[in-house]
């Protein structure tokens, strides 16, 4: 759905062919979050599914390791800012492999683009909608005709809710103006500009970065609907401002929310962070928990939402391991048509998921229909949504077959304590351990 127009659009790349796509990314000031997690695996989906499409997609996601959090955090450790950003982006992008979130094209970073910041700036005071302040630079919100199109509320509303944010910037006309350009205290990390030594206020990052990157009038702005409004809107005022053309579609995923259906703030179990929520579930399970979700509703995610992905993901293994020996065939073309017309009609993953599920039970029903329907399965699972089916390390894991190999020699000579012990440790490695006529057989559970 197009957020400026609260409509469901055609989208129509501006190159035909060809998706721009620009996703804000992270301020590296801590560990990634619930809500990280959510954001980018709504669009690592998205943009796998355009690709398997046959769009070619440019994907840019920009990092911030300039900004006042990372500042806070810094002094908070008493190390420099650059260390600070640095640990947090390793960290980062170590989590989002654990995800299985592809990295971007690009991901251009706050620090490498002062100069084209500086520029903007420039461009923004000469044509009269930005003016200096005691202590910077900032943007006049007022100067710009249509300013809150993508809040979606009304200029009254937001006042109020601008006023509580902003108490440290002095030097604003209105509380909807926003600081371009922050003049450093001392010791803090600072670039030269004809306004002082500083540094760039987070809004107009992305304006350079997406506009460099991906042209004027690219496809698509994408992020969490908490950056809709005021973020997403300040990026769209500048560049109205300095007269280029901005992005063509916006769009906003959800947020995560606790059972209650209050914003996501506290933990889910002992669990606050998505490392730590990667320790305990893999990243398919995370997978399938967002597309089992509307990207646009709220998500929940609960011991309970999760078990129930988990289980999901579980039951499509199981089905990919009984239909392996299968003849290979072509995938069944109704089950993809329906998965098309779900994921066109505004990424309706749920109803992906539903058909996914009915092609299993179908497959189970009508033995000669199995090979292509395990064949749509497992190329709407794997290649177009990213969730990889199964995880065949049973087969490698020399450990595993050892294991497998311990219990079989037991259980043929009656050593039944020794057979026990087998399967134990084979369980305590996360698999299910079964007798079959042909001897031990293990498949791995999900985490
Ligand atoms: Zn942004």
């Amino acid at each position: 759905m197009n957020t400026a127009t609260g409509e469901v659009a055609e989208l129509e790349p501006r190159d035909p062919g060809h998706l721009s796509v620009y996703l804000c990314g992270p301020t590296v000031s801590g560990a990634p979050h619930l809500g990280h997690g959510r954001v980018t695996l709504v669009w690592d989906i998205f943009r796998r599914y355009m690709r398997w499409s046959g769009l070619s997609v440019r994907f840019v996601s920009n990092v911030t390791d300039i900004e006042d959090k990372i500042i806070v955090a810094a002094a908070e450790e008493g190390r420099p800012t650059a260390e600070v950003a640095g640990r947090y982006e390793k960290l980062w992008w170590k989590t989002m492999d654990g995800l299985g979130v592809e990295r971007p094209d690009f991901d251009p970073h706050a620090t490498a683009y002062v100069g084209e910041m500086v520029d903007l700036i420039a461009v923004l005071l000469a044509g009269g909608h930005a003016y200096e302040g005691g202590d910077g630079v900032y943007f006049s919100t007022a100067s710009v005709e249509g300013y809150g199109l993508l809040a979606r509320q009304d200029l009254a509303t937001l006042r109020t809710g601008a006023r509580v944010e902003a108490a440290d910037e002095a030097g604003k006309r209105s509380p909807l103006d926003f600081v371009l350009w922050k003049r450093a205290k001392p010791g803090e990390p600072a670039w030269p500009s004809p306004w002082g030594d500083g540094r760039p206020g987070w809004h107009t990052e992305c304006v350079v970065m997406s506009l460099g990157l991906l042209g004027e009038g690219f496809d698509l702005h994408l992020g969490g609907l908490d950056l809709a409004f005021p973020h997403h809107e300040n990026e769209r005022a500048q560049a109205l401002a300095a007269d280029r053309r901005f992005a063509r579609h916006w769009a906003h995923n959800g947020m995560v929310v606790d059972e209650r259906g209050d914003k996501m703030s506290k933990s889910v179990g002992n669990i606050t962070s998505l490392p730590g929520l990667l320790d305990r579930y893999e990243g398919r399970v995370l997978r399938a928990l967002v597309l089992n979700s509307h990207y646009r509703s709220p998500m929940a995610v609960t011991e309970g939402a999760l078990e129930s992905a988990k289980g999901m993901v579980e039951r499509l293994d199981n089905f990919v391991r009984e239909t392996r020996d299968l003849p290979p065939a072509e995938p069944d073309p109704s089950t993809l048509a329906r998965f098309r017309s779900s994921m066109d009609n505004d990424l309706n993953t749920t109803d992906v998921l539903a058909g996914v599920f009915g092609a299993v039970s179908d497959a189970r029903a009508e033995p000669a229909r199995a090979p292509a329907l395990a064949a749509a399965v497992k190329e709407i699972c794997q290649s177009a949504l990213g969730l990889a089916l199964p995880f065949e390390e049973e087969r490698l894991n020399p450990e595993v077959l050892e294991g497998v190999r311990l219990r079989d020699e037991a259980r043929a000579r009656g050593d039944y304590k020794e057979a026990d012990a087998a399967r134990e440790r084979l369980v305590a490695m996360g698999y299910v351990v079964e007798d079959t006529p042909a001897g031990t057989r293990v498949r791995r559970r999900p985490r």
